[in-house]
């Protein structure tokens, strides 16, 4: 029975994910895409920030108010759109385009502005959006004072994730997008190791919290990740609408490095002898930085070093006399005297050094 029961569970998300495919399982939301009675997130008065917002100075500078030539077509030719004093529009009917450097983890800046006056309604009115890796759209839309689905106006993860709030500013008074994006990881088989995730501050004002995405974004689509390298273009679309754009900037972020191999060092064994002789306690005293007390006392076959009470820690062996804390890139150092016993022990940790005395 309990073997048919973990069968089942185990094959549950491969029957949601077929389902999912067709369109006939809901999304984690519970809402079903674009569904007209989702709530709206509450009006909020946008933050008075100083646009154009000052570019960071390590950022790829994408749009400096001159020309389009950091972006192009998705197949390789000029960017078409048309370039005004400081700002560039959608030239509608010409299609995406498309950053030259790809990119993964990114911080983004976008400045946009709707059309004005404005003109049509619901997904018909200043419709443009940032596709992040050309997968990934934040929506750019028209939500001042209109109305569309949720899950598809201005800052929707477009037909996922409606905004948490709805800070949209005026057709042609200039907005703000401040997206940070991490990208899906991938194992080397293809499936899904890590979904992409994306906060995103509209005009100052928090819409996307560390949110997942779900894949790719789509139009009456659900669609499952399927793995793609680790950088892609940032895209905008063309919808059809005469938005512009100003003042864009990425700064591509880096992986967190990993640890060398062989880190950390194994250790070495010791015999019970060695071990126990460093039973016992260490005192700095009243002088001095770093932890009044070290506690060592012995747990099965290894030693466990108790530091100032309340940080006990199990302890490797890296030499006869010097040992790593299991945790923390702690190391204790002991001194011997001519007979080979403790007599004090040296403790350093994140750059810092401190000695405590055996007590008798
Ligand atoms: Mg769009």
């Amino acid at each position: 029975m309990r073997g048919y029961v973990s069968r089942i569970s185990i094959l549950a998300p491969v029957l949601l994910m077929s389902l999912s495919a067709r369109g006939a399982a809901q999304q984690p939301s519970g809402w079903k895409q674009h569904e007209w009675d989702r709530p709206r997130p509450p009006v909020v008065e946008p933050v008075a920030i100083d646009l154009p917002a000052p570019v960071p100075a390590d950022a790829v500078v994408l749009f400096d108010g001159d020309d389009l030539d950091a972006w192009q077509k998705p197949d390789g030719s000029a960017a078409p759109w048309e370039v005004g004093d400081g700002f560039f529009q959608v030239r509608p009917g010409t299609g995406t385009i498309q950053t030259r450097q790809e990119f993964g983890d990114v911080q983004l800046h976008v400045e946009w502005a709707s059309p004005s006056p404005p003109r049509g309604t619901n997904q018909d009115r200043g419709n443009s959006g940032v596709f992040l890796m050309g997968r990934y759209e934040i929506q750019v839309l028209d939500s001042y004072q209109a109305e569309t689905y949720a899950d598809g106006q201005a800052a929707a993860i477009y037909g996922q994730y409606p905004p948490l709030a709805n800070a949209s500013r005026a057709p042609g008074e200039w907005q703000a997008y401040d997206i940070y994006f991490r990208r899906p990881r991938f194992a080397e088989d293809g499936s899904l190791l890590e979904p992409a995730r994306v906060t995103v501050v509209h005009n100052g004002i928090l819409v996307q919290n560390n949110e997942e995405i779900l894949g790719p974004t789509s139009y009456m689509q659900f669609s499952p990740y399927s793995a793609h390298g680790d950088e892609g273009p940032i895209q905008l679309q063309d919808h059809g609408h005469p938005v512009r754009y100003r003042n864009i900037w990425v700064r591509p972020l880096p992986e967190r490095p990993a640890p060398p191999p062989g880190y950390p060092p194994a250790g070495i064994e010791l015999s019970s002898a060695q071990l126990d002789r460093f039973v016992g306690r260490y005192n700095r005293g009243e002088q001095g930085q770093g932890p009044k007390l070290v506690e060592v006392s012995r747990e099965g076959d290894h030693l466990v070093a108790d530091i100032n009470t309340h940080s006990p820690q199990r302890l490797t062996p890296l030499s006869e006399t010097e040992f790593a804390l299991s945790h923390t890139a702690g190391r204790l150092i002991f001194e011997l005297d001519d007979q080979g016993r403790p007599t004090a022990v040296v403790f350093e940790m994140g750059g810092s050094r401190s000695r405590g005395v055996r007590a008798q």
